[in-house]
């Protein structure tokens, strides 16, 4: 998605430890028109697989859940990352290792928000070593729900998770793929600018 590269290249910040830093329109201030147009080229991508719900990760995943869910009029379920009420739900629960702050968590899914009926479309912000995407997979496999694909607004495709999940069968469509970066700046891959 050209517009997006273009973003990327004019506002995104290269972090050690190979992060890219994209506060200013994705992951702290949203620029909404910005999401609307990712949201129509999801749309684009699975419109027809019959989604009928959508599931992201917080907190990132969850605006442009949003703004997808609205094209497809499905609703969002978010999966959390800590437990926090007293009263706990049964959920379903996988184990996700965070790429950016290091640590592990439980990422979990109240029972009653996933089931075997639902055709699921994960959305999430990045793609990195897999480990989000795949414990969002998990949570549907626990369900008896079938994942129809994901869609990730960046994929770091110098990084695994990409590669080895689309080799164990997962539809992934990526918005704007980085095949490097460095001081230099950002390489996206050729379709990607299109
Ligand atoms: P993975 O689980 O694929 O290794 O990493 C994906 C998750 O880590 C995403 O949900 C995202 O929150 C975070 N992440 C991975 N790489 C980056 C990055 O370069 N920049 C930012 N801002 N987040 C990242």
């Amino acid at each position: 998605m050209k517009l997006l590269c273009d973003r990327i290249r004019k506002d995104g910040q290269i972090l050690p430890g190979n992060v890219l830093k994209v506060d200013g329109f994705v992951n702290h201030q949203i620029d909404v028109r910005l999401f609307s147009e990712m949201g129509r080229a999801f749309y684009q991508a699975y419109r027809d697989c019959g989604v009928n719900k959508i599931l992201t990760i917080e907190s990132s995943g969850i605006g442009i859940a949003c703004f997808t869910a609205q094209f497809f009029d499905v609703p969002v379920v978010f999966a959390k990352k800590s437990r926090t009420s007293n009263i706990p739900d049964a959920v379903y629960a996988a184990p996700v290792h965070s790429y950016t702050h290091g640590n592990d968590y439980q990422a979990t899914v109240a029972t009653r928000l996933l089931g075997a009926k639902d055709r699921v479309l994960i959305i999430d912000d990045f793609l990195a070593n897999g480990s989000a995407l795949r414990g969002l997979c998990e949570l549907c496999r626990q369900a008896g729900a079938r994942v129809v694909g994901a869609g990730i607004v960046i994929e770091k495709a110098f990084q695994p998770g990409g590669r080895e999940l689309r080799a164990e069968g997962l539809r992934i469509e990526s918005l704007a793929v980085i095949e490097s970066m460095d001081e230099r700046g950002v390489t996206f891959a050729e379709e990607s600018l299109r």
